[in-house]
């Protein structure tokens, strides 16, 4: 039986939350009164004591749960879950259509209502993250909720809560008729090859589809490619579809080889006319230079924090370095596509690196193109910042 506790906002913090801002941060609560286990029920109050909403306790980078509800009389139950994935469902219906895309997310944390918890599906499968052991403290409601929503062939999991936020090597099948891996999935036509039950990541990153169509349409045809920090090569299997005379994928990561080998395989590409280079982007940009490579097309897609035994990256401080070295090896009119997916700041923080960099290197440049997260990685409609993806489309232009 779940737990309710009685919390007391901060006032600062009692406006937004009862407007619906969804994250109960930190700072908004004393956190003495927390109880010891995650997953409680927390009724949320103002100073005066006047209810503000139903929230749960589970923590989260900056936040110690997640708002679910702000109707004093709506219980967190089966029915409040399946009512929620039910809505997300049908706003992902255009999705479910659509037989040239056979995965995509059917349910964003806070923007379907419910934080801390995901749901991607792909072709049949069903595939749910939890963000912390507060929620996870909910699972079996919540796959009761789902199985009876939605039709599956299995569905996953991925926990991804020990005190780091960092996955937990497990046994990832929850239900259903297991699947066999690689699952070939479609994404407008192009295939990816997708592994649920083999570790942290599935192979592919949902959220840039559509930067992945952009390139693939309209800025690879007879253009040279670099792909740095290419992880299984998705954006470089998009360019080589899309007329690239070549690819260049860069990842220091072992498994990256098999990994882009199986993608480009998986669409009929001969990987052995492209390269894939198993190595530190840092000492790639070095090689480049030293034998005054350029490309048309340069990809720029690190992780927020990145440590290899010789550097330690961190794009909130150290993209406009990047940036200067992704210009040098760009060819004039050329093209580089910057992308992060770090939350703790901003497109106009990020669009600030990217002037700096250029004016640093004297360079002038047009920005062509911007994405954020696609249709389906909802966000809540009045608070944009949690859109954590930001993707620029960059020209060099002398
Ligand atoms: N662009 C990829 C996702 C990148 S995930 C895609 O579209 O699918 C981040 C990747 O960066 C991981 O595969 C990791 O191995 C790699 N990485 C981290 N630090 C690196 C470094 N210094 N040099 C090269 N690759 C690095």
């Amino acid at each position: 039986m779940t737990q309710t506790i009685a919390l007391q906002i901060n006032n600062q913090f009692a406006g937004p939350l009862k407007k619906g801002y969804p994250l109960i941060s930190k700072d908004a609560v004393d956190t003495r009164k927390l109880p010891a286990e995650e997953g409680a029920l927390l009724r949320l109050l103002d100073i005066h004591n006047r209810f503000i909403g139903t929230g749960y306790y589970g923590i989260q980078n900056k936040g110690i749960g997640w708002l679910l509800s702000t109707d004093a009389n709506e219980e967190i139950d089966k029915t409040f879950f399946a009512k929620k994935i039910k809505k997300a469902v049908q706003n992902r219906e255009v999705f479910f259509n659509n037989p040239d895309t056979t995965a995509f997310r059917v349910f964003n944390g806070e923007g379907d209502g419910i934080g801390g918890m995901t749901i991607d599906f792909f072709d049949g499968y069903y595939m749910v993250s939890w963000y912390s052991a507060g929620i996870y403290s909910f699972k079996e409601v919540i796959y009761e909720a789902l199985s009876e929503t939605v039709n599956f062939k299995a569905i996953y999991e991925k926990k991804r809560f020990d005190s780091k936020g960092q996955y937990i090597e497990q046994d990832d099948f929850v239900m259903g008729t297991p699947g066999e891996f690689p699952l070939i999935v479609k994404e407008n036509g192009m295939n990816y090859a997708v592994h649920l039950n083999d570790g942290a990541m599935t192979g592919i990153f949902l959220d840039q589809r559509d930067v992945r169509f952009a390139i693939r349409e309209r800025y690879s045809n007879a253009k040279t490619v670099l792909n740095t920090f290419s992880y299984t090569g998705a954006f470089s299997v998009a360019a080589a579809l899309g007329g690239a005379t070549k690819t260049t994928s860069v990842d220091v990561a072992k498994r990256s080889l098999a990994k882009t080998i199986e993608q480009f395989s998986v669409n009929q590409i001969d990987y052995e006319a492209q390269d894939i280079k198993v190595m530190d982007v840092f000492h790639y940009f070095k090689y480049a230079q030293r034998h005054q490579l350029k490309f048309d097309l340069v990809v720029l897609d690190p992780p927020s924090f990145a440590r290899t035994k010789q550097i330690t990256f961190s794009t909130a401080k150290d993209y406009p370095k990047l940036l200067k070295d992704a210009i040098e090896i760009t060819e004039k009119n050329g093209i580089i596509v910057a992308s992060t997916n770090n939350a703790s700041f901003g497109m106009k923080k990020f669009k600030g690196f990217i002037d700096q960099a250029f004016k640093e290197t004297n360079i002038r440049y047009k920005i062509v193109e911007e994405y954020g997260l696609p249709k389906d990685f909802r966000v809540p409609r009045e608070h944009p910042e949690f859109n954590y993806l930001k993707v620029v489309f960059i020209q060099k232009l002398n």
